[in-house]
């Protein structure tokens, strides 16, 4: 079944991060890439370049203690002109006006977060003119566009602004017509936007991502593919297992429980309206682009495979709570998760029985107000340093999972300190110690992929 047959539009969204756009070599890379998928006719959405962002970050602090200091962005920018041969007054113009900007911050001594964003913005108009030009240049005829001068539209919710409906629109306003005659490659600034009152604002750390799926899902793509450095989403971390393999496709809900427990893959938010409009989206590498990665889809075909993916969250906070009248007393969790949501503090993995709740956090600092609260109801114990590692799998096969999950860790004397099953039961989380993570996921990776024939078969080879 094909859920994404939408008349012969054949444009895709393409974006890439700050690492694939760092510097000068980087840019031709992802040039040449862009120019090998012309016929698909292709939006870019980039980043910032390289470390840029923080950098702009660094220099508000910089300036607030009276010494601005722009030096390092300037050069990369300058230098990244000069290797590519292309004009840098573009680039000189917003140096200029982000100078002014620090010499502002050095006199009134504050950054607000309305300035903030106005501050970081730079980063991402900075880059587009850059590629643009470069695409030019070599003969990709393109125009850079300010996300805001295509329509993006937020709320003023500065530093993590929530899109405007009306957005989607307005992106097709401006940009549907070259679906009809693609007559330049636009190259998109990601993760910026302005409110109603023409304020500057940005989508959150990472929003680029966002950006590329609103656009894809404004325009009806074929796809949306956001370019990274591996070949596409792994079965597991590289940086602990060899052999890790990449999947050829997961679904949305998959895609979600793998982002939250720790995979680097996008983060959930940014494939929302992707996912609501059924545009799929791929993870490539841009280090190897002729490798497929992994494509997210809303649903999939039906499929055999046990499990999908282990990930590994480390230095997680697991707090156990049990109830001091020793039964299950009406409103007892109510109680208890009126408490996290008082002290504003986000839960990740629960797991309940009558009398007592056993629950993970991400943040294990600054928890005595919590214990204090906590303990007028319950006895409260606060674990650190523990690792949840999920296991994403089939649905309909979560016992036979549990059973081999289960048998792994016994035979590497492992004991489980907590298991969760999701309500999306397409992830079984277990909480070990830190120090028993690693050899945890090896072992289980091991088990569930590596040495059968299915594996073999999921992907091609990942370098
Ligand atoms: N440049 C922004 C950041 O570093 C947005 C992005 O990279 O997606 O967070
Ligand atoms: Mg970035």
């Amino acid at each position: 079944m094909n859920l994404n047959i939408r008349g012969n539009n054949k444009m895709i969204v393409m974006k890439f991060g700050g690492s694939s756009v760092a510097n000068a070599e980087r840019i031709k890379h992802v040039a040449e890439i862009i120019k090998m998928n012309l016929d698909e006719e292709p939006v870019i959405v980039v980043s910032a370049m390289g470390k840029t962002t923080d950098n702009l970050l660094a220099a508000a602090d910089a300036a607030l203690k009276g010494k601005p200091n722009i030096d390092a962005i300037k050069e990369l920018h300058f230098q990244a002109c000069k290797d590519l041969g292309i004009s840098k007054k573009e680039v000189e113009d917003l140096i200029q006006e982000l100078s002014q900007l620090l010499v502002g911050i050095v006199l009134i001594k504050e950054v607000s977060l309305r300035t903030k964003d106005y501050l970081i913005s730079f980063g991402e108009r900075l880059s587009v003119r850059v590629l643009s030009a470069y695409l030019d240049k070599i003969g990709i005829s393109s125009k850079y566009h300010d996300a805001f001068d295509i329509g993006f539209i937020t709320d003023s919710n500065f530093t993590n602004a929530g899109i405007l409906d009306e957005t989607y629109k307005n992106i097709d306003n401006k940009l549907g017509k070259l679906k009809d005659n693609y007559s330049y490659t636009p190259v998109i600034t990601g993760f910026i936007a302005k409110d109603k009152d023409g304020n500057i604002t940005t989508l959150g750390r990472g929003g680029s991502d966002l950006t590329a799926s609103v656009i894809g899902t404004a325009l009806e793509a074929k796809e949306v593919q956001v370019w990274k450095d591996v070949d596409g989403i792994l079965t597991t971390d590289p940086r602990i297992v060899e052999n890790t393999k990449s999947l050829e496709a997961v679904s949305f809900e998959e895609a979600a429980e793998l982002a939250y427990f720790g995979a680097k893959v996008l983060h959930p938010r940014s494939m929302l309206p992707a996912m609501k409009k059924n545009i799929p989206v791929r993870v490539k590498n841009s280090y190897n682009p002729k490798h497929p990665g992994t494509k997210i889809v809303a649903k999939l075909e039906d499929e055999d495979t046990l499990l999908k993916a282990i990930t590994i969250k480390k230095n997680i906070t697991l707090v156990d709570i049990v109830s001091t009248r020793m039964l299950g007393q009406y409103g007892f969790l109510a109680k208890v998760f009126d408490i996290f949501n008082k002290e504003r503090i986000s839960v990740d993995m629960v797991a309940t029985s009558e009398v007592s709740v056993s629950l993970t956090l991400d943040n294990g600092n600054g928890l005595s107000d919590l214990r204090e609260k906590l303990e007028e109801i319950a006895n409260v114990n606060i674990k650190k340093g523990k690792t949840i590692i999920s296991l994403i799998g089939n649905v309909h096969h979560s016992s036979e999972i549990l059973n081999k999950a289960c048998g792994v860790l016994k035979n590497n004397n492992i004991n489980v300190q907590m298991i969760s099953q999701g309500a999306s039961k397409v992830n079984i989380g277990f909480i070990v110690d830190d120090d028993e993570a690693e050899i945890c996921v090896k072992e289980l990776h091991k088990s569930f992929f590596e040495g059968t024939e299915k594996f073999k078969k999921i992907s091609g080879s990942s370098s």
